[in-house]
C-alpha cells in the first residue's frame, strides 16, 4: 500500500520555526547551529533570523552531512526506504571552529524529520565525542549541551535513542508531530506550484485529510 503523504510548503515551514523559535530562544539560547544536511539547512537558516537578538551578532550555522538512505527508483514517487547505517559526507568545519566554540556551549542540532531517529542518535554520539576529545584537550570540565529542533517528528517506534538527560531536560524538540505518513517538503520539489497545490488541496478537504 502506498505511504501516505504530507506536502508542505515553504509558508509553514517558516510559521514552524517561527513558533519554534519563541520557545528555542526561552528555553535554550543557542550559541551554535548544526544544520543536517540537506533537509536542516532551510529550517536552519529560517531559525536564524527568528533567534537573532538585538544587539547580539547571528548565530552561527555549521553543516554536517548525513546519509542513511538509499534512493529507491521507483514509479510511485520519492519514498525512500530506511536504510541502517549511517555515512558522515560532511563534518564540522574545524578551521572555521574554534577549539573553544564547542565547549560549553549550547549546540542546536536542526534537522527536518525524525522517522527511526537512527540519524539524530548518530548526530548527537558523533558530536559528544568531538565535544569530549575538545575539552581533553583544553582540560576543560565545562558542559556542553545539545539540543534537537526538527520540524517533523513521526509518532511511531524509534529505532535509535537519544540520550536521557536530553529527553527528560526538554532538550528535543518537534515543531509537529505526524503520524507514519511521507513528508514531502517544498526544496524536493521539482514543480512548486504542484507541490503548494497538492498541500493546499489536503488542508481544504474535510477533517483536514
Ligand atoms: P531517520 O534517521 O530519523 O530515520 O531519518 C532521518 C532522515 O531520513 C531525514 O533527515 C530525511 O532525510 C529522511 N526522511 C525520513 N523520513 C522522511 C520523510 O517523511 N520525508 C522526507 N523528505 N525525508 C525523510
Amino acid at each position: 500500500m502506498a505511504v501516505e503523504r504530507k506536502y508542505i510548503t515553504y509558508n509553514q515551514v517558516h510559521k514552524l520555526c517561527q513558533a519554534s523559535a519563541v520557545r528555542i530562544l526561552e528555553e535554550f539560547k543557542p550559541n551554535l547551529m548544526i544544520a543536517i544536511g540537506g533537509g536542516g539547512y532551510v529550517p536552519a537558516r529560517i531559525l536564524r533570523s527568528f533567534l537573532k537578538t538585538p544587539g547580539s551578532p547571528n548565530i552561527p550555522i555549521q553543516a554536517i552531512g548525513l546519509s542513511l538512505y538509499e534512493k529507491l527508483v521507483s514509479e510511485d514517487g520519492p519514498e525512500e526506504e530506511p536504510g541502517t547505517k549511517v555515512t558522515r559526507t560532511q563534518w564540522l568545519d574545524f578551521s572555521s571552529l574554534k577549539n573553544t566554540d564547542l565547549i560549553g556551549k549550547n549546540i542546536l542540532i536542526v534537522d527536518e524529520v525524525d522517522d527511526t531517529r537512527t540519524t539524530l542518535q548518530y548526530a548527537v554520539q558523533e558530536l559528544s565525542k568531538d565535544v569530549e576529545a575538545q575539552a581533553k584537550k583544553l582540560g576543560s570540565t565545562e558542559k556542553t549541551n545539545f539540543y534537537i529542533f526538527v520540524l517533523h517528528n513521526k509518532d511511531k517506534p524509534k529505532r535509535g535513542a537519544l540520550p536521557k538527560d536530553m529527553m527528560d531536560e526538554g532538550r528535543y524538540l518537534a515543531a509537529e508531530t505526524v503520524g507514519n505518513v511521507w513528508c514531502c517538503y517544498p526544496w524536493e520539489a521539482t514543480d512548486i506550484d504542484a507541490h503548494d497545490k497538492l498541500a493546499a488541496g489536503a488542508s481544504t478537504k474535510p477533517n483536514g485529510h
